[in-house]
Formats: C-alpha cells, sequence, structure tokens
C-alpha cells in the first residue's frame, strides 16, 4: 500500500514538472498552422490563406465570426512593456507583427507621463475555453455568454488584441489612460475594438482597455470617421 502511495506522488511529481515546462520553457511561437482553419462562421467558406496573408491585420472576430480551435498566429513573442503581476505567461504574447507598434505606443504615452502595461495580451483557444466554462459553472450559460466570449469568438486568439491596464489595474470611462489611448492608439495602428456607443454594432459593451491592431491606414480612418471595425469591413 505505501508502495502504492509513493508511486503515486512521484507520478504527481512528474506531472507537475512537465506542466512546468510546458507553460514556462517551451516557447510559445511553435505554431504550425498559420492562417489556415480561420472561419467564417456566417458561411461555409474559409478565408483563403492569400486573403489572410495579405491582410490579416483585418481579420474579423466577433460573435459572428469566428476562429477554428487550431488557429494560432505564426509567431508569438513577448512585447517589452510593463504587464500586470496576476497574468499568465501564455497572456503576455502578442503576435510578432505588432510588437514595434504596441512598444512604441507604451514607450510614447510614457513619454507624456501616462504610464500603461499590459493586461492580456494573446488567449489560445482552450484558455478561452476554460475561462468560459469557469464562468458557465459560477453564473450560468446567459451570464456567460453575456461577458464572456465563447472560444473561438474572442479576438485575443488572434495575437492582435492586448487589454491595457493602469498602475492602478483600474482603466475605466474617462481616466487619464483611457483617454489618451482613444486619442492616439490610432497612431500607432491601433483602434478602440468596442466604442463606447456601438454596443449594437460590435455586440460587445464599450471597453476603453480593449486595443486591437489593424494596421496604420485603416486604424487612421476607423479613428477619423469614428466607426467600428466592422462598419469598415462594410459587415
Ligand atoms: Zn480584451
Amino acid at each position: 500500500m505505501k508502495r502504492k502511495i509513493r508511486k503515486i506522488i512521484i507520478l504527481i511529481i512528474i506531472a507537475v514538472i512537465f506542466y512546468f515546462i510546458l507553460n514556462n520553457i517551451i516557447p510559445l511561437n511553435k505554431g504550425t498552422e498559420l492562417y489556415d482553419g480561420i472561419v467564417k462562421v456566417n458561411n461555409s467558406n474559409e478565408y483563403t490563406k492569400e486573403e489572410l496573408e495579405k491582410e490579416v491585420n483585418l481579420v474579423l472576430v466577433n460573435k459572428n465570426y469566428g476562429l477554428s480551435k487550431d488557429y494560432k498566429p505564426k509567431e508569438l513573442v513577448i512585447p517589452d512593456i510593463l504587464f500586470t503581476s496576476d497574468i499568465s505567461r501564455e497572456e503576455k504574447h502578442v503576435d510578432k507583427r505588432i510588437v514595434e507598434d504596441l512598444e512604441n505606443l507604451i514607450n510614447s504615452a510614457r513619454k507624456e507621463g501616462i504610464i500603461l502595461l499590459g493586461n492580456s495580451g494573446y488567449r489560445s483557444y482552450e484558455t478561452q475555453n476554460k475561462i468560459y466554462k469557469k464562468r458557465v459553472k459560477s453564473e450560468g450559460e446567459e451570464m456567460a455568454e453575456a461577458y464572456v466570449a465563447k472560444p473561438g469568438f474572442s479576438e485575443h486568439q488572434t495575437g492582435l488584441a492586448i487589454d491595457i491596464t493602469n498602475e492602478e489595474n483600474f482603466l475605466t470611462q474617462g481616466s487619464r489612460e483611457a483617454i489618451w489611448l482613444e486619442e492616439n492608439c490610432h497612431k500607432f495602428g491601433f483602434i478602440i475594438r468596442y466604442p463606447y456607443g456601438k454596443e449594437d454594432i460590435t455586440g460587445i459593451a464599450y471597453e476603453p482597455w480593449h486595443i486591437r491592431y489593424v494596421g496604420k491606414e485603416a486604424a487612421k480612418y476607423i479613428y477619423e470617421n469614428n466607426i467600428t471595425l466592422e462598419e469598415y469591413l462594410g459587415l
């Protein structure tokens, strides 16, 4: 009996070590499936690989357009910015293509006395699935659906979006940080993805902290015309 218990303990220790290695040592940027597997849920067509390589910045993810569980950005990188203390290693990653502009945004804000921190960047399908299931368990399906994107329908899976916060970890409407982001993020290719008063179009209530990379040209147009990504894409 004692032997059995010892065996079990050893197995648990091995499992914990493996889990640690998988989470911390093996880099995340091992994505093999690049842009295959992004699905337009509204119709049966998938985005073509060419379409996505050309315009991946404009990939639309909302309640109607989702990503398959295999979709993973080509290269995930941790940007050289400050993060809040309580986020996972996975969430510190973003798509490599947005790193430079994101770092420039954060540094530019700092020069104006605005301290911005990363709060949650890339989230895998599996992570979103866990978050969603947890919420369903604690609050029921209806509440979960209202506040948490279903797996495959979170923009965080693209690696092109990141939640930004301030030193108090409380970036709210009207705060200095929210105002700065709203007025400046387009200069770096980002948009406030869920603007105030556009819930009927985006399907998501105002989120001053969630910025999404679309490239400088699209970001400027979206900002100047006060529209959403859905409107920009004519959807
Ligand atoms: Zn977000």
